[in-house]
């Protein structure tokens, strides 16, 4: 899909300043929300305990010198409660993208805001660490190919200062996470592609290396304003004993290491506690999101229930490795996601997005089992293609995950979800609204080792969670709110063979963000405190 065909212009009606801008404030104000832990009200959860963990010298939003939740903003409460049910329905006009302006005569009424639809691949990797492939072929195949915005995200390293590889002639095995050599092949082949000139070449003790194109030089090459940029990232690489634990950091500002910790979940929330910090301390939108939960079973879900300041987890990666599905122990992405949703959601806690990304290592060989370009992204609605309006528009939520399926339109009115699909001639499309019910059980059981004591595995959960209360083939697909549920996600199932699939038998797919009275009050506490 080319920019200009696959842009989809659109407008909103949307009253609220929406866009944002990169000003410092609108990094302190968000995650207000996050800091909830005492909030009165919220209901004790059956059999799960908040991990212990101690956050001395870490930043909660009291320390970055926020307001405590809304406490302070007591008018602020009261003011929430009297204008939620009417602003609900004009917050949820953000869904929705193809909309024609509903133009008023109040002169003092802000101009609505135009959309598009962006392309984007948030992870990815290339020869700063164990990618098979220098950054300008990635980048190259990324805008060929379509996208909008691509985020580098190599293991511990941002593509900066000089790094050399060795020139070899033969395939040598790579050394931990870093490449340290590139073939005298693809050498020759980024001439080729390039030009002579492009690649840099010098002589070290008899064997020639090569050095690797930074992110300024690749931005100076690759970028067209308005069409494709480039967004600085990381993938921040940890781990808790053998359990990975993989946080990716997107339009950071600096390196961040891996921060340790004593447990899964506290190897996380150090890790994104990090990001945070960086991102109050240089007033720069940007956000971690937690990778590939189900490779090498290092996340599980009650890891994602307690974590602060994430927003988003990978309920799909391309990389054949991931376990997206699970197995007959683990649940799987999905099944995990709506354990999540559910349980924060209960907490009163910030609910957490699915995307989707390639996790792309191997640009040289196209099959099941590498881990290639192009099998899923996200879309994201913005106003205009620049690191910070992607970072705060998927922050709002204004985006799906794909393998393949495209959406026209996701609206979301007072009484219904609607869901229009870009069809493809002769493909078929069912849509899964799925949810929990408000009072739903959220009872749950560990599952236990070969000793008996509780393994490093998600609980088991009741069926409350995660239920499908429609599926529809219909285009739209619409689902019409009965007023218990505590939060609908669609799922758009296509009965197309993904071309390159993660998975042998995987079909394209779209999961589309949550919504519901839970999930919009954060959008308007959000704007509010703009
Ligand atoms: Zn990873
Ligand atoms: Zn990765």
């Amino acid at each position: 899909m080319h920019l200009e065909s696959g842009l989809l212009a659109a407008q909103s009606a949307f009253p609220l300043r929406v866009g944002g801008s990169s000003s410092p404030e609108t990094i302190d104000k968000k995650d207000l929300t996050q800091n909830t832990d005492s909030s009165p009200g919220v209901a004790p959860l059956h059999g799960i305990k908040k991990p212990r963990y101690a956050r001395a010298g870490l930043p909660s939003s009291e320390a970055k010198g926020l307001p405590s939740g809304f406490q302070k903003f007591g008018i602020m409460r009261i003011l929430h409660t009297l204008i939620f049910l009417t602003t609900l329905s004009i917050a949820a006009a953000i869904l929705s993208c193809n909309e024609p302006v509903q133009r008023s005569d109040n002169q003092s009424e802000p101009p609505a805001a135009t959309f598009f639809w962006f392309k984007g691949n948030l992870h990815t990797h290339t020869l700063w660490s164990d990618g098979d492939a220098a950054p300008e072929v990635s980048v190259d195949w990324y805008r060929r190919n379509g996208y909008h915005f691509l985020t580098l995200s190599d293991h511990n390293i941002l593509l900066q200062g000089e790094r050399w590889l060795r020139v070899s002639k033969i395939e040598t095995p790579m050394k931990d996470l870093g490449a340290t050599f590139i073939t005298s092949e693809k050498l020759d082949a980024l001439s080729a592609q390039f030009g002579a000139d492009w690649v840099v070449l010098r002589e070290n003790d008899g064997d020639f290396e090569m050095r690797l194109k930074t992110l300024p030089e690749l931005k100076a090459h690759f970028e067209v304003p308005g069409k494709f940029i480039l967004i600085r990232g990381e993938e921040i690489t940890d781990r808790y004993k053998t359990f990975p634990v993989h946080v990716n950091a997107t339009n950071l500002n600096t390196l961040i290491m891996p921060q340790g910790g004593n447990s899964t979940y506290e190897v996380m929330q150090n890790n994104i506690d990090a990001v945070q910090k960086q991102a109050v301390e240089t007033g720069r939108s940007m956000f971690a999101h937690v990778n590939h939960p189900n490779f090498g079973w290092g996340i599980v879900a009650e890891d994602l229930i307690w974590l602060q300041g994430d927003r988003f987890f990978e309920v799909y990666n391309g990389h054949p490795g991931v376990k997206n599905w699970g197995d007959d122990a683990h649940p799987g992405t999905d099944r995990m996601w709506d354990i999540v949703l559910s349980m924060r959601l209960k907490l009163n806690r910030h609910p957490v997005f699915g995307i989707a990304v390639d996790d792309t290592h191997h640009y040289h060989e196209q099959r099941v089992g590498k881990a290639n370009a192009g099998r899923g992204w996200v879309m994201v609605k913005a106003t205009a293609l620049e690191p910070e309006l992607i970072v705060e528009a998927m922050e709002r939520g204004d985006f799906y995950a794909t393998t393949g399926v495209l959406l026209k339109n996701i609206k979301m009115t007072s009484d219904a979800l609607h869901i229009e699909i870009q069809t493809v001639s002769g493909v078929t499309y069912r849509t899964q609204f799925i949810g929990t019910p408000r009072n739903f059980d959220d009872s749950s059981q560990p599952v236990l080792n070969k000793s008996g004591n509780p393994a490093h595995i998600t609980r088991t959960y009741s069926d409350d969670i995660g239920q499908i209360f429609l599926e529809t083939t219909d285009n739209p697909a619409i689902y019409r709110f009965k007023g218990d549920e505590l939060y609908i996600r669609a799922k758009i199932i296509s009965d197309r063979a993904h071309p390159n699939p993660f998975a042998k038998g995987d079909v394209e797919v779209a999961w589309t963000q949550p919504v519901g009275k839970s999930v919009q009050k954060f959008k308007v506490q959000e704007e509010l405190a703009k």
